[in-house]
């Protein structure tokens, strides 16, 4: 049974490139009904924050990703936040002392470092781990200065090669790496060790995590060959090295780049389904003629040896259009409740929206979702319906676009549009009414006629349809805000 996780580190905000690794190993445990396990490896108390922790349960949560065991879900193989574990740590290290996998090493940086040049190599050649076989006599005098030792893993003298599932068969030739360090002096356990630990102890059979980490993979398999030796495990699992996240100017996207920020897409209004189809589609894809695709199609159709080995460009134009087509596929209802916290957050409406709020919302959200491509474009749209007239305000480059016949064109339609009876007052009769005043009679062309009205009506240049809004505001509103602007 497929066995994946997905096991950051808290630090920061959660980023893209982040999320899409956590989606593709959700997506291959749902595609072939295995099980995704959440760990949380918050080993390094100087740079690892309670909110960072909350932010990446909030993130999969918010993306609908769920887990199957993990942090807040419990399991066969926990704690699942690697703080807590480390009694497990501490009995693994002593099994893998005991039948000599590891052992002390004492000497510093600037030892090795002196040592190399003595033997008239480079200085930074690194550890060629001379202290494989310290005597007890030798540990004893180390000790006796005070020294503490760190503690490495004998790695083996073979070539180690494993079939990447994303890139194929890779070597790293024997000796390109030397005895590693897996417990500081201080007894601290460092991430090549506990993360290969802990795999090994959930079981997990396959490893998909971003190419940054494929350097620490054959030290890894290393660490597994002398775990299946003390019996920990019997397996080393497969990998697949995700590629790189790029962003403008063909730079990997840096968790400084704004748009690398979840959250930020968030607040700005990408609905979950777009982001989730659009993040897919860095280093995979459904087929070569479709972009847009639901969740479920995706996780029917996922499998990691298709993902693209080459780096994948985050295109946020490309991204917003796909939210677009998402947002067009909501129904009306469940669009107009997305938006509420877009409009409380802009200070239009407070949350629980008062009946009259509520009708408007689900009279003005059905104008605007052909239109937009980020709920973040709804408040902007929405917000001159849910105000009165008095508090309108004309945005600088709506007043700049009048033409130099406003005048005429406002007290023409006010004039024009008082005859319709209050009870038909509605968008198709405003509208055949202000063409035929507008266009039939003073010979204008619609984009001159209709501006002044819109920018009377919604402040803006660009709004929800005019005459559809103006059916929402009612008559009296809307005339009010034709004089408004005349006056
Ligand atoms: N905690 C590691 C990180 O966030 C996990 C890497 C891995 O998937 O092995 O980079």
């Amino acid at each position: 049974d497929v066995r994946v996780r997905f096991c950051p580190s808290p630090t920061g905000t959660p980023h893209v490139g982040l999320v899409r690794t956590a989606m593709f190993n959700w997506a291959y445990a749902r595609h072939t009904g295995g099980t995704f396990i959440f760990r949380v490896e918050d080993t390094d108390p100087a740079r690892d924050t309670e909110e960072s922790f909350v932010q990446l349960l909030e993130a999969l949560r918010w993306l609908r990703l769920d887990w199957d065991e993990g942090v807040d879900a419990g399991g066969p193989h926990g704690p699942y936040r690697q703080s807590q574990r480390y009694d497990i740590y501490r009995d693994v290290i002593a099994r893998l002392t005991e039948s000599g996998h590891i052992y002390e090493s004492f000497a510093t940086g600037e030892e090795i470092e002196a040592r190399n040049v003595s033997l008239g190599r480079d200085a930074k050649l690194g550890y060629d781990n001379f202290e494989r076989d310290l005597t007890d006599a030798q540990k004893a005098a180390y000790r006796a200065e005070g020294r503490s030792p760190a503690l490495r893993l004998k790695v083996p003298t073979e070539d180690i090669t494993f079939d990447d599932l994303v890139r194929g068969e890779i070597t790293f030739p024997a000796g390109s790496f030397s005895d590693f360090v897996v417990v500081r002096p201080n007894g601290h356990p460092l991430y090549p060790f506990v993360n290969p630990v802990d795999d090994a102890l959930m079981g997990v059979t396959h490893v998909l995590r971003g190419e940054d980490l494929l350097s620490s993979t054959p030290r890894q398999i290393a660490l597994y060959h002398a775990l299946i030796e003390i019996g920990l495990t019997d397996f080393v699992p497969r990998f697949g090295h995700l590629p790189y996240v790029m962003g403008d100017k063909n730079k990997k996207l840096s968790k400084r780049d704004p748009e690398s920020n979840l959250f930020l897409h968030r607040e700005r209004g990408f609905i979950p389904e777009g982001l989730v189809n659009y993040l897919s589609l860095l280093g995979w894809s459904l087929s070569h003629d479709r972009d847009v695709f639901s969740i479920e199609e995706m996780v029917a159709a996922f499998d990691v040896v298709d993902v693209n080995p080459n780096p994948a460009r985050f295109d946020l134009k490309k991204a917003e259009s796909i939210n677009g087509d998402h947002i067009r596929l909501l129904g009306a209802a469940d669009f107009a409740a997305r938006l509420v916290p877009y409009l409380a957050a802009a200070g239009i409406v407070t949350e629980p929206l008062t009946d009259a709020e509520q009708s408007i919302l689900e009279a003005g959200a059905p104008l605007i979702q052909e239109r937009i491509a980020l709920l973040g474009e709804a408040p902007g749209m929405l917000g001159s319906l849910f105000i009165s007239g008095d508090a309108l305000v004309h945005e600088a480059d709506a007043l700049a676009s009048l033409p130099a016949n406003t005048a005429e064109i406002l007290a023409a339609s006010s004039a024009a549009l008082r005859d319709i009876p209050e009870a038909d007052w509605a968008h198709e009769l405003v509208h055949s009414t202000l063409a035929a005043t507008l266009i039939e009679g003073l010979g204008l062309k619609p984009r001159i006629a209709f501006g002044p009205l819109r920018v009377a009506v919604s402040g803006r240049k660009v709004s929800p349809p005019l005459f559809e809004s103006m059916e929402i505001l009612g008559k009296a509103e809307s005339l009010a805000r034709l004089h408004a602007l005349a006056a």
